[in-house]
């Protein structure tokens, strides 16, 4: 964000490098239930974006001091595989994973109904395979589907986005050259039913303006992941009824 570049982001016919309109989103595939020993799993890609989520849970929490006597604690872990970045990433937790991790906790605890889990954990592990810009909203979106399909109490899923700026334009959805080279990233994430925003950050500069209509132009996406996201549950559990013969 901070490196000037001079990559041109947007060419004459309005395109971004990889094709997509500003108000595009990447190709968004989800798919539920795709690892047998976790309680409940999903794999997502966003554009080249690919992440896989598992839940265990509710449970006993371990180390037990962290043990709350009225809810569940919900314990997120985000780590980016060594192969998922064009540089090898160092394996381990960095700064940054664990800010991610963090983030992801508290927006999935705005939806998790912890307080019927007394002293339990809820562990929610997000792997990068391959990270292309939005890793952490991509890996909120399997968490959420992950925890609907281990079946964990929720109010609702919950889908993110970012929107950024390059070019001095609004982009939906940002790439990696975007989010590294351009002026503004802005994750969001919200749940649909209220349209509360339970997550928010900001990384770059963007005007008031800027901001408010980046905000509608997220949520607005957030909505449409929001489909992706029950449709990959409703095909988990679409129960084929067998043709009756006559
Ligand atoms: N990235 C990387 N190495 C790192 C961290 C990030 O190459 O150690 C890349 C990766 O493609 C990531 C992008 O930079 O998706 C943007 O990272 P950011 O911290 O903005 O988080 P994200 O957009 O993935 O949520």
């Amino acid at each position: 964000m901070s490196m000037e570049s001079d990559i041109k982001f947007i060419d004459e016919n309005g395109l971004r490098i990889d094709g997509r309109r500003p108000d595009e989103l990447r190709h968004i595939k989800i798919e539920a239930g795709v690892l047998e020993n976790a309680d409940g799993s999903a794999y997502v890609e966003f554009g080249k974006n690919k992440v896989l989520a598992a839940v265990y849970g509710p449970r006993e929490c371990h180390p037990r001091h962290l043990q709350n006597p009225s809810k569940a604690i919900i314990q997120c872990k985000y780590n980016m595989m060594t192969f998922s970045v064009s540089d090898r990433k160092r394996p381990g937790p960095d700064r940054r994973s664990v800010e991610i991790s963090k983030i992801i906790s508290e927006a999935l605890e705005s939806v998790v109904q912890t307080e019927l889990f007394p002293r339990a954990s809820i562990d929610v592990y997000m792997e990068i395979l391959q990270a292309n810009a939005g890793t952490r909203c991509a890996g909120l979106v399997a968490a959420s589907v992950a925890l609907a399909d281990a079946g964990v109490p929720m109010k609702d899923i919950i889908p993110a986005i970012a929107v950024g700026k390059a070019d001095g334009k609004l982009l939906l959805d940002l790439n990696k050259e975007e989010d590294n080279y351009g002026q503004a990233d802005v994750p969001m994430a919200i749940i649909p039913k209220t349209g509360e925003v339970v997550l928010l950050q900001m990384d770059g500069h963007m005007t008031q303006e800027e901001f408010e209509t980046a905000l509608d132009m997220g949520i607005k996406a957030c909505y449409e992941i929001y489909e992706l996201q029950k449709d990959a549950l409703k095909r988990r559990y679409a129960v084929e009824t067998p043709e009756v013969e006559e």
